[in-house]
């Protein structure tokens, strides 16, 4: 297995003035392009902060992000889980009306990925159903690329997380949705295929590592067509390469004070093969080479 840990001089470096004038080239040419935005956990709650988690202001973190993306027109938002924090349910409900109903404010499409935070008080089956997926795991289309959203909510004995009877540290990927994935990919047209998941795939010795993470990348790694992870749940977040696909766990949004610690990123994915996904605020920007492909 060829693991590549890069530290953030090993890329482009990307000054913001350098990343605006980088957007607006790969906004220009002619290759198939699709532009998204990207945001990890908000943990929204009108409650005291506890350290650095401030869940009050992310509400105006969102809305921010909204704002600043919408002028580059992505084709959809998509917010990778841990969207609201741990309340009483009745209180739950109302964070996540509000919050949802700032995301709404997107004029594009909209997606979710399920965290372990958003089933800490609802069981799995009703966020989804509050939240409005078309499923805990599914996936779509868009232009030239194929979209996968992951669900690793699951217990040692692959039942669902559900209000709470988890151990955060014990995630999975359960068979049957090993069994959709390689049929999902296989299936799929698209020549390339991006993930979203909460938890990290790229280290299943972390303490936020899927832990059987090595049977779901060798799935990704075998459909040939699967360029990119993108993650939250690790707040620092981080990047690695493992066998030519790039695991990117984008910084969490709650972390820190005001919208000086906000946290997004915007993605432009070229058929070319790059992608740029330029960070915003705390993010850390990346530019990178897409090193599978399907002909
Ligand atoms: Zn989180």
């Amino acid at each position: 297995m060829s693991t590549n840990n890069l530290s953030r001089r090993d890329f482009l470096s990307l000054g913001s003035s350098s990343s605006l004038l980088l957007s607006a080239v790969m906004t220009g040419c002619k290759n198939k392009e699709i532009t998204f935005g990207i945001i990890t956990d908000l943990h929204y709650a009108d409650k005291e902060s506890t350290g650095s988690r401030i869940y009050r202001d992310s509400g105006e973190k969102l809305r921010e992000c909204i704002e600043t993306i919408t002028p580059l027109k992505p084709a959809f938002l998509i917010e990778l889980g841990d969207f609201i924090d741990a309340a009483d349910k009745e209180a739950e409900l109302g964070f996540l009306r509000n919050i949802n109903s700032i995301f709404r404010e997107f004029e594009g499409g909209c997606h979710h990925v399920i965290g372990n935070h958003d089933v800490a008080t609802f069981t799995k089956d009703e966020f989804v159903r509050l939240i409005g997926m078309r499923g805990n795991y599914y996936s779509f289309d868009r232009d030239a690329f194929h979209f996968i959203v992951l669900d690793a909510n699951y217990n040692r004995d692959f039942s669902d997380y559900n209000a709470g009877n988890f151990d955060w540290t014990e995630t999975y990927i359960p068979p049957h949705e090993q069994e959709w994935l390689k049929r999902d990919l296989a299936h799929s047209k698209r020549k390339t295929a991006i993930v979203f998941i909460h938890q990290v795939l790229h280290d299943e010795g972390d303490p936020h590592g899927v832990k059987n993470a090595v049977e779901v990348r060798r799935i990704l790694e075998d459909a040939g067509n699967v360029a990119a992870v993108f993650q939250g749940h690790d707040h620092s977040g981080g990047y690695m390469e493992i066998n030519g696909i790039h695991y990117i766990t984008l910084r969490a949004a709650v972390e820190g004070p005001g919208l000086e610690n906000n946290s997004f990123a915007v993605v432009f994915l070229s058929s070319d093969g790059t992608m740029l996904v330029e960070g915003y605020k705390r993010q850390e920007s990346y530019e990178l080479k897409l090193k599978r492909s399907r002909e």
